[in-house]
C-alpha cells in the first residue's frame, strides 16, 4: 500500500497569490475599462541583456554541429561559468573560493527549497518574519515545522520578528536553533543588515554549531557601502554559512533559470556519531543523484553577464529598477506614507495607514487607485500592517501609480 508524505497535507494552499488573483479578476470583471497597474509581482519586465542573448545564439549553434555538440554537462556546472563567478562576484571583495565550492543550479528557489535534504529532520529552524515562503514550506514538507498555529506560525519553527520597532533587524534567538535562514537584501521588506549586524549572526552560528542559509538573491541591488554583498565578507562565515545567489532579478533570468550556491569546504555538521561531515561533499552527492545540471545554453548566457558588454547592460537594467524604486519611495513619502526598503533592494515595504490592515489597504489601493500590491501579512504575522510593492514594473506604470496614490490616499 502506497503511503503519501503526510507533511504535504499539513501545508495550507498558496492562498496569498490565489486570493490576490481572485480579487484582481473580480475587479477586472466589474470594471473592464479600468487600467490596473500591477506592482505586486516579483517578476522582472526588462528584456535579457543583449550580450546574454547573443551568447545563447552562439551556444545553440554549437549544439547543432557534431564537433561542438554538448550533451550532459557536469551536475555542478561548467568551469567556464564557475570561474567567471569567482573572478567577478567574489575575488574583488577579497573572497577566495575553489571551483568545487560553487554549484550552478536552475535558480535559487530549487536550492533554497532542496538544501534541507542533507539535514536531519530534528534540526530546529529559525526564519525571519515576514519571510520568503519557500523556506518555511520546504521545512513543512520535510516534517520539521510541527503544526500550524492559529496565529499563522508553525509550532516547531523559531520566528524572528522584523518590525519597525527593531528597524527590521532580527534579534538573536533566545533558544538554541540549528539552521537560520537569512535573506539580505530582504524579500519582502527590502531592508538590509550592516556588516556588524551580520557578524553577530556568524558569531552566533559558530558559537552554537548552527548553519546559516544566506539568500543573497538581491545582492546586485545594493547601493550603500556598509551592506555586505556576500556573507563571506564576514570573518568566520566560511565555517558556518551556505550562500544562495540568483541571476533571475540581476539579469532578467526569471524565465531562463540559472543561479548558484556556495558551500565552502569548512562548513560541517555532525552525523549521528558526533563526527563532523563536510556539507559540500553531501550536497555534491545529492546533486549528482537528483539534478542533471543547468543547460549548456543557459550557462553560456550566464557567463556573458560577466563580459564587458554584459556587465554594462545588466547594470543598466538594475539602474532602471532602482530608479523606479526611488520614484516610488519619494512619491509615497510625498503623500506622507511611511515606506521602508527600496534603497538597496527592488522591494518597498509600505506601512498601511493606521485604520487599515494589510488586506484592507490592498483593497483600497485596488479599488480607488487601481494599483495592485501584495499584502504584507501574506509573508508572515509580522507583515500585518504592511504592503509590498516591487520596482520591477515599467517606468511609466510606476510614475502613474504614484500619481494615482497621491490622488486617492
Ligand atoms: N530567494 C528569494 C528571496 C526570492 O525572492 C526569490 C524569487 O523571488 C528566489 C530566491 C528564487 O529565485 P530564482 O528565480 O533564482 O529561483
Amino acid at each position: 500500500m502506497a503511503l503519501i508524505n503526510d507533511n504535504f497535507i499539513k501545508l495550507p494552499g498558496s492562498y496569498l497569490f490565489s486570493d490576490i488573483a481572485k480579487k484582481v479578476n473580480a475587479f477586472k470583471n466589474e470594471h473592464p475599462d479600468k487600467n490596473l497597474i500591477r506592482l505586486g509581482i516579483g517578476d522582472v519586465t526588462r528584456p535579457i541583456a543583449q550580450a546574454c542573448i547573443e551568447a545563447m545564439h552562439r551556444a545553440t549553434d554549437e549544439l547543432s554541429h557534431l564537433a561542438s555538440f554538448h550533451g550532459y554537462g557536469p551536475e555542478q556546472g561548467y568551469d567556464f561559468l564557475i570561474e567567471a563567478i569567482i573572478k567577478n562576484d567574489f575575488e574583488p571583495r577579497g573572497i577566495k573560493l575553489s571551483n568545487h565550492e560553487v554549484f550552478i543550479n536552475d535558480g535559487a528557489k530549487s536550492d533554497t527549497g532542496n538544501i534541507g535534504d542533507i539535514f536531519n529532520k530534528n534540526n530546529r529552524i529559525a526564519v525571519t518574519d515576514p519571510v520568503y515562503p519557500v523556506y518555511v514550506d520546504s521545512n513543512v514538507m520535510a516534517g520539521r515545522a510541527g503544526i500550524l498555529n492559529k496565529n499563522g506560525c508553525w509550532s516547531d519553527i523559531t520566528y524572528l520578528p522584523c518590525t519597525e520597532e527593531n528597524n527590521f533587524v532580527p534579534s538573536l534567538p533566545s533558544e538554541q536553533v540549528d539552521i537560520i535562514y537569512l535573506c539580505y537584501p530582504n524579500n519582502p521588506t527590502g531592508t538590509t543588515l550592516t556588516k556588524a549586524e551580520l557578524k553577530k549572526w556568524v558569531d552566533y552560528a559558530i558559537a552554537n554549531n548552527s548553519i546559516i542559509f544566506f539568500d543573497a538573491a538581491y545582492e546586485a541591488f545594493i547601493r550603500e557601502e556598509d551592506v555586505p554583498h556576500s556573507i563571506y565578507e564576514i570573518e568566520g562565515a566560511r565555517r558556518c554559512a551556505i550562500e544562495f545567489r540568483s541571476f533571475s532579478k540581476t539579469a532578467g533570468f526569471t524565465g531562463v533559470r540559472c543561479g548558484y550556491t556556495i558551500i565552502p569546504d569548512e562548513v560541517t555538521a555532525k552525523d549521528c556519531n558526533g563526527d563532523d561531515i563536510q556539507l559540500n561533499r553531501l550536497w555534491l552527492r545529492r546533486q549528482c543523484t537528483k539534478f542533471n545540471g543547468t543547460s549548456y545554453v543557459t550557462q553560456r548566457a550566464a557567463e556573458a553577464i560577466y563580459s564587458e558588454d554584459g556587465k554594462e547592460q545588466v547594470k543598466a537594467n538594475i539602474d532602471y529598477y532602482m530608479e523606479n524604486a526611488r520614484i516610488m519611495r519619494e512619491g509615497l513619502q510625498k503623500v506622507g506614507m511611511k515606506v521602508y526598503g527600496g534603497c538597496n533592494s527592488p522591494y518597498l515595504w509600505l506601512k498601511t495607514p493606521v485604520e487599515y490592515s494589510s488586506w484592507q489597504f490592498f483593497d483600497k489601493l485596488l479599488n480607488d487607485a487601481n494599483v495592485v500590491g501584495t499584502p504584507g501579512v501574506g509573508f508572515g504575522p509580522s507583515g500585518e500592517g504592511f504592503l509590498r510593492l516591487t520596482a520591477f514594473g515599467r517606468r511609466d506604470d510606476c510614475i502613474e501609480a504614484m500619481h494615482r496614490i497621491e490622488k486617492y490616499i
